[in-house]
């Protein structure tokens, strides 16, 4: 998958294979995409399955199925089609079908890294389908558009050749009206609107006729959000919302007041690797900061050093990267302190949510929680336990307290830095 706010590099190399080769050709030479093969940038052909028939009076491409039924594309036109476009080695076959993987947004782009290395190479079927043999010989992937039938694969094999060329840089002029898109980022497009401002009687939003960057901004992030939770709320599971947060999030460590193996409220000591990993966790996950929280000062003090020691020290020149990620360690005596910075830096009460091993009554698990942090305009702020976990008083001072992690058996004792990155992952993780 390629990266936030990246539209993908250049050239790709599809072809389509068809009967009706004008109806192709036709939307090929139009628009976007008909400027995209003029420039260059990229290589359509088009292959007419009839010139690949016997060469009888008839060129025959389809014959009636076997045991009954419509008229099926006969394997041999089909197979000598696209040996004469690429060898096996240099193309990837793809057939468009009801019965394929549902085409979305993440197949688009990886068919697009397939065209950029190989010719991705378009069978259109007709009639009742292809003959199976084909398929099993030669396609690689078969793709379908939605559960419903269509009377031939061209209208497919233009979407596929049309959601690939967007990705391709320069095909589209303005290149943030791609990584813009509806599901670029897994989330749906904001609403546009144009000239007039009132349409019978209908006025556009008046922020977006201001000048206002950042208030514009904002307001096509929340729509964004309301849309996607509203029309499509199975899509917040996997997509990417740390763009779409108006005020970010943090991650909080606790070591006080967490509970002791007997469950009794205790101070337990920082460890190395948990700052270590944890800090290039949250890095990772555009967490903007980690907020290592303990009441001795001893304690604050060798956070700072080791801190130090890899963002100035002789880490630094050793390992930049681990400096970067360093450099998101905030320590405080307590919670209440590390939230308070953060509502004075954001100028918004933090959305507290605790995280626990334990299933609790008032447990809300990840999914509705990520939908929440998009629709409050608050930074958010995870909160995890070192030693046996966070006190309760931490959990019932909380806005929410997240479901445990499982693996659906009876044992979940993870390490918090393996459950800092798991929740993460679920909460910012881009797929
Ligand atoms: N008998 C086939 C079946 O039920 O699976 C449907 C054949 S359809 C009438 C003819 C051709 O249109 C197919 O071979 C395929 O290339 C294309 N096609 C139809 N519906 C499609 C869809 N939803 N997605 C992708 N291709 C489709």
């Amino acid at each position: 998958m390629s990266g936030l706010g990246e539209p993908s590099e250049g050239f790709v190399r599809i072809s389509v294979v068809t009967a009706f080769p004008d109806l192709v050709r036709g939307y090929l030479a139009s628009g976007v995409l008909g400027r995209g093969i003029d420039s260059g940038l990229l290589d359509v052909s088009v292959v007419n399955i009839r010139d690949h028939a016997p060469r009888s009076e008839r060129r025959q491409i389809d014959d009636y199925s076997f045991g009954g039924g419509g008229m099926v594309l006969m394997a041999g036109p089909l197979e000598t089609a696209i040996d004469s476009i690429a060898d096996r080695e240099s193309r990837y076959v793809t057939y468009p079908s009801p019965q394929g993987a549902v085409l979305h947004q993440e197949l688009v782009e990886d068919l697009r890294r397939v065209a950029a290395a190989k010719r991705l190479v378009i069978v259109c079927g007709r009639y009742e389908g292809v003959d199976e043999r084909f398929v099993e010989r030669c396609v690689d992937l078969e793709v379908s558009l939605g559960d419903f039938v269509l009377t031939g694969g061209e209208l497919p094999a233009l979407a596929l050749v049309d959601a690939i060329s967007r990705l391709v840089r320069g095909v589209v002029g303005r290149e943030s009206s791609v990584t813009e898109d509806s599901f670029f980022s897994g989330m749906l497009d904001h609403p546009h609107y144009t000239r007039p401002e009132n349409f019978r009687g209908h006025r556009a939003p008046r922020v977006l006729l201001g000048g206002d960057r950042s208030a514009i901004e904002a307001y096509r992030r929340k729509e964004s959000a309301v849309r996607t939770i509203s029309r499509r709320p199975e899509l917040v599971a996997r997509a990417g919302i740390m763009p779409y947060l108006s005020r970010g999030a943090y991650a909080a460590l606790l070591h006080h007041p967490v509970l002791d193996r007997n469950g009794r409220m205790t101070t337990t000591a920082v460890t190395s690797a948990d700052l270590h990993d944890i800090a290039r966790a949250c890095r990772t996950y555009g967490v903007k900061k980690c907020l290592v929280v303990t009441p001795l000062a001893s304690q604050r003090d060798l956070v700072k050093r080791v801190a130090a020691h890899w963002i100035t020290g002789r880490g630094a020149d050793f390992n930049p990267d681990r400096a970067s990620a360093m450099r998101g360690i905030k320590v405080f005596p307590a919670l209440e302190t590390a939230l308070a910075w953060v509502r004075e830096r954001e100028r918004s009460e933090p959305f507290t949510i605790s995280t626990t091993a334990r299933l609790r009554e008032d447990s809300v698990s990840w999914l509705p929680l990520k939908a929440r942090l998009l629709q409050e305009d608050r930074p958010a702020v995870i909160v995890f336990g070192t030693g046996h976990g966070l006190h309760e008083d931490v959990m019932r001072s909380s806005d929410a307290v997240m479901a445990p992690l499982s693996g659906g058996g009876d044992y979940n004792h993870l390490s918090v830095r393996s459950a800092v990155s798991i929740v993460l992952d679920r909460f910012f993780g881009f797929r």
